[in-house]
């Protein structure tokens, strides 16, 4: 490979319920961004089936992959590196992509590499706004929600995690209990504009704590008892969505003014601090509202990736797979899909409820 000319990166995701390829160069360019969602598969079934995810991704990955190199007028010949989630994730789907990535490495004879999938969101806004490192991530999905002091490349700092479910999960949850579609987030974004944020109150869990972590549990329960008591849903559908997107969004403004206090002693500097959201919840106009009001009150520099950027998409791991490459060289074809797989593998070591490691080893 000419290491001086520009590299066309393919970037394969396939960790959750979305099929998506992309073609970005190391210039920082998305020549393609092709995700095909697959929520008319799972809708019926009222959240994501795996093993329907994973049949799913066989089926679709092929035709991704020809439009991405369409959309992109670029030829299989011409990809330079080969990069695929390698989790965490649901397992099916991850065999299925970390596959496909390694067949097409062995027979176009091209570097292959696998990505973190969280590493992906992680270093989305240094493909989109260039920043350099350190900065605090504030990382919102459909399965984790937590605050890391990305430092370097590779280098992760997690300042805390949820003790239970995630925002997404959150979102997700409290729109099925109002009989809304999936995912729910947008649903529940939608159904806010003509509700009354302020009509309901419930509670924040760990709101104004010292330790700094996330919960949402006893939020989706308080949820499901008000629901139960209301006897015209129909009505009130809007203003029970207004209230739960009003209770997220102040738990998690809560929880990043307490971890930017420990990020700024993590790189002992208070000046020239950038806070970073990513992950599909960052999707959320009202989230992403209240976080760049906090920045400028606290006169740090706020990045939010584009929508279409926040949900999962093949462009992220194509750019996170480039920076594992600079930095880490190319993967082994014996690489494993991990379901597992945190930034910081040492963070559970300091939080007595997530010790115990399982069969897939640690949590993210
Ligand atoms: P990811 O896990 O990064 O693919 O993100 C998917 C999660 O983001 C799901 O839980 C969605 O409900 C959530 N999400 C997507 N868009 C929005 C939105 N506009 N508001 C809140 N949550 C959202
Ligand atoms: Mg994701």
């Amino acid at each position: 490979m000419n290491n001086n000319k520009t590299k066309i990166i393919l970037g394969i995701e396939t960790s959750c319920d979305d099929t998506a390829i992309a073609v970005v160069n190391s210039e920082r360019k998305i020549l393609s961004n092709i995700v095909i969602n697959q929520n008319s598969e799972h809708m019926q079934h009222g959240g994501i089936v795996p093993e329907i995810a994973a049949r799913a991704h066989l089926k679709l990955l092929e035709y991704a992959l020809e439009r991405a190199l369409k959309k992109a007028n670029k030829s299989l010949n011409e990809i330079d590196l080969i990069c695929a989630t390698g989790g965490p994730g649901l397992i099916g789907g991850l065999i299925v992509g970390t596959t496909f990535a390694k067949t097409l490495s062995l027979t176009l004879d091209k570097p292959y590499i696998s990505v973190n999938h969280l590493e992906g969101h992680a270093l989305t806004t240094r493909l989109i706004n260039n920043i350099s490192y350190p900065y605090l991530l504030l990382l919102v999905s459909g399965g984790h929600t937590q605050l890391l002091g990305v430092i370097a490349y590779g280098e992760y700092k997690r300042i805390s995690t949820t003790l239970d479910d995630a925002a997404g999960e959150t979102f997700d949850k409290g729109a099925k209990m109002l009989g809304l579609k999936h995912p729910g987030g947008p649903e529940i974004e939608k159904y806010s504009l003509k509700g009354d944020e302020n009509s309901y109150i419930f509670p924040k869990p760990m709101y104004k704590s010292k330790n700094p972590n996330f919960s949402f549990s006893g939020l989706k329960t308080a949820f499901s008892r008000t629901i139960s008591r209301i006897n015209n849903i129909e009505k009130e559908k809007s203003n029970l969505a207004a209230s739960l997107q009003f209770t997220i969004s102040e738990c998690i403004l809560d929880r990043t003014k307490s971890a930017l206090n420990i990020f700024k002693k993590m790189i002992s500097n208070d000046k020239n601090i950038q806070l970073v959201v990513a992950g599909g919840v960052a999707a959320n106009t009202k989230i992403r509202q209240e976080l760049l009001e906090f920045s400028k009150q606290e006169n740090i520099e706020f990045f939010a990736p584009p929508i279409n950027l926040c949900t999962d998409n093949g462009a992220m791991i194509a750019w996170a797979g480039y920076e594992k490459f600079i930095n880490l060289g190319s993967s082994k074809l014996d690489f494993k899909p991990r379901p597992r797989w945190p930034l910081d593998p040492t963070a559970h070591l300091l939080n007595p409820t997530m010790k115990i490691v399982g069969k897939k080893g640690i949590k993210s």
